[in-house]
């Protein structure tokens, strides 16, 4: 936990269709020179470096003209504005990049690959990433269906069948990690 790192992939008009991206970085010496604009970047203010994608063949089809950089959070032209959400938290942010250098040595994968880097990074997503957040929520439901025992509402088999299906639909997520894990041990540790 002592580096942070955002994703910078979600644009305003690249979000389902995130290879529709068009954040662009042309290459001068050493440094791609990055200027536009990330959306929905999750803890971006908090951030020490950002997986960003960039549009480096605009020329290419538009899933082969992108590259995966790693970019420091502090470059100058890297402006971050949180996004406060209805629930008030502002884990969420816009990053605007006006023309930041970044160093071509920062590239994962070779230039106009990212799409397949992309890929890999989000099948850890689709793996174990939110494996905290099915633990957290089995952990409330069990302390809501504590606090209805204990007041009276348990009682009321409308509340008992909404409690039941979400322990099932919970119970199922849990289920479907578990199913994901060993399925990534046996096709040779690549998760999602
Ligand atoms: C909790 C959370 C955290 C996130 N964190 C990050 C982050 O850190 N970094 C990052 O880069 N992004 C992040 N995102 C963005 C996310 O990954 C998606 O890119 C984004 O939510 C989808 O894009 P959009 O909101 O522009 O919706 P749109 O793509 O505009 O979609 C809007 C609606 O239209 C539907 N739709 C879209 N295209 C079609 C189609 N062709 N046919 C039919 N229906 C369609 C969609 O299903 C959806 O219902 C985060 C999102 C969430 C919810």
């Amino acid at each position: 936990g002592e580096e942070v790192w955002c994703q910078g992939f979600s644009e305003p008009d690249a979000g389902s269709d995130l290879a529709a991206l068009r954040t662009r970085a042309y290459r001068d010496g050493d440094d791609y020179v990055i200027t536009g604009s990330k959306i929905w970047t999750s803890h971006a203010e908090v951030a020490d470096w950002c997986e960003l994608l960039v549009r480096t063949d605009p020329g290419a089809p538009k899933h082969r003209g992108i590259s995966w950089l790693a970019m420091p959070m502090d470059a100058p032209g890297v402006t971050v504005r949180p996004l406060r959400t209805l629930a008030g938290s502002t884990e969420f942010a816009e990053v605007f990049l006006d023309e930041v250098r970044v160093p071509v040595a920062n590239r994962v994968g070779e230039e106009n690959d990212g799409w397949r880097v992309t890929m890999v990074t989000l099948s850890f997503e689709r793996g174990t990433a939110f494996v905290g957040e099915v633990v957290a929520c089995r952990r409330v439901l069990g302390e809501v269906a504590e606090e209805a025992r204990a007041n009276g509402r348990w009682d009321d088999p409308g509340v008992r069948r909404r409690l039941g299906r979400l322990n099932a639909e919970f119970r199922t997520l849990w289920r479907l990690t578990q199913w994901n894990v060993s399925e990534a041990e046996s096709s040779g540790g690549v998760p999602g």
